[in-house]
Parts: C-alpha cells; structure tokens; sequence
C-alpha cells in the first residue's frame, strides 16, 4: 500500500533519514521502532507531508506522495496521530473529532454558515459519525467536554478518534500508548488490535515492544535514521545487529 524507496531527510545537513526503504503491505500491521532519535517521526512527517523529504520516494497506491501538501495526502486516505499531541484544547472532544472529517466535510464555512437543510443533513450525519467513533473509543461520555478538562489518556483516545473516524486506508500512529499507565495501555492495546481485526492497515511507531511484539505483522528497525533491520516480531527480537541498537554500542 505504502512504499518507502530511499528516502533521506537532512535537518541543516545532518541525516535524520538515509535511504530508507521498506513497505507496509495494505491490511497489516508494520510496527516501526528505535531508539530516540532514531528518525521515526521524521519518517511520518515525511510520509503526511508535514516534512518534504530532502530525496528519495514515497508512493501511495499509484500516487507519489513527495510535493505533495498535507492536506492532499490526507485527502488520499491517509490519517496519522502525532507524538506530541495536536489538538483543540478548547474544543469539545466530539468537534476535535468531527476535525477528523474536514476532508469530506468540503466546502466553505460561509457554506456551512448558510445553513440549508441539505448541508444540515449533511452535518448531522457527520456528527452521528464522529459520535460513532468516540463510542469505538470509550469516549462517548466525554462528548461535550473541551478537550483541555481531559486526563493525558483520554487526549491520547481522542487522537486516535480523530485520526480513525473518516476510516482512512492507512493509520500512523506516533506512540500511541506512550506516556500512559498500564491499564491505559491495555485499553489503548485493545483497540489497536480491534482495528487489526478489522482490517485496517497502521503504521505503528511503537516503544512498547510488548506491544509491538503482540500486534505487529512486520517490524522495521530504525537506528540513526537508517533502516537496520526488517522482518517478523520473532526475526528482528533475535537480530543482534537490533539488540545493539537497544543495548548501546
Ligand atoms: P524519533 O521520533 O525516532 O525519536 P525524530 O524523528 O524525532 O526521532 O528525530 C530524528 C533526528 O532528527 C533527531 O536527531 C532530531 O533531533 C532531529 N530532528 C527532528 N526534527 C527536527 C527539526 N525539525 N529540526 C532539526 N532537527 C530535527
Ligand atoms: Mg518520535
């Protein structure tokens, strides 16, 4: 679904990425890790077009991604969640999510602000959706409450809500359980391997190998923004090459 063929990013000359290559096949789950630094979330950024990589290839389906703006990317089916979180704090948890469909949403706020009974519908559906999504989510009973009241956890919910609710083709998500306590991180693990179940292809960058090791169909390895390694949860645990990376030199 998503290929990666020697992308590189410098930051002021200095490699992030170097020719990073690999791909996440449509319906699985590719878990990317390393330690900090290592350029995961650069390699997102590259990839929704938050970054323009500085050389290299990223194709989606038949599209190429590189040159592309963010918005186009997201357009294309492809959501992602952020390491740091991006939210509207003083949003309403169910309007942070309803942000999540802007895409289809289309169209001005001057439209919206007409309020013809067609575009009322039209709103009214996507409200039942995103009221959907924060059901999948455990968050339905937080609906109205500006996002800024949440426990940590609960924002980290309403991100993946968000990124979920317009059911993209593929997910990234950047750490999605870091940060969170253990029965968070059951929760959160729980849903990750529900839309596993459903099909949905993720992008995950992951430092909870447990985690990893649980959901992930592929593991890639990243080391100082260099693909080191790339193989099943059971191959890469038993690379010594990854056990150096990890272990420090
Ligand atoms: P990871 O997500 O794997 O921890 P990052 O992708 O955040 O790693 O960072 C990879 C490297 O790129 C680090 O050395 C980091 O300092 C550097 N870097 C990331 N973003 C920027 C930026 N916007 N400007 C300069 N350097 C950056
Ligand atoms: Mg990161």
């Amino acid at each position: 679904m998503l290929h990666l063929d020697a992308v590189s990013k410098k930051f002021g000359g200095l490699p992030a990425l170097d020719r990073v290559g690999f791909s996440v096949p449509r319906g699985q789950v590719t878990a990317l890790i390393g330690p900090n630094g290592a350029g995961k979330s650069t390699l997102i950024n590259c990839v929704t077009g938050v970054l323009a990589p500085t050389s290299g290839s990223i194709r989606f389906a038949d599209q190429q991604l590189v040159g592309q703006p963010s918005h186009a990317i997201a357009r294309l089916g492809i959501a992602r969640t952020f390491q740091n979180l991006k939210l509207f704090p003083r949003l309403s948890v169910l309007d942070n999510v309803l942000t999540g469909l802007t895409c289809e949403a289309g169209r001005s706020l001057t439209m919206a602000m007409l309020r013809l009974p067609y575009l009322r519908h039209r709103e009214r559906r996507l409200k039942l959706r995103a009221l959907e999504a924060l059901d999948r989510f455990e968050l339905a009973d937080k609906a109205r409450l500006p996002v800024a009241v949440l426990a940590y956890g609960d924002k980290k919910r309403v991100e993946l809500a968000r990124a979920c609710v317009s059911e993209p083709q593929l997910v990234l998500l950047d750490e999605p359980v870091a940060g969170l306590n253990v029965d968070e991180t059951a929760a959160v693990g729980e849903q990750l391997k529900r839309l596993r179940a459903a099909g949905q292809t993720l992008l995950l960058v992951e430092h909870d190998m447990e985690l990893v090791m649980e959901i992930a169909d592929q593991v890639v390895v990243l080391d100082s923004g260099r693909c080191i390694a790339r193989g099943t949860p059971d191959e890469v645990r038993s690379n010594p090459l990854v056990l150096e990376a990890y272990l420090g030199r």
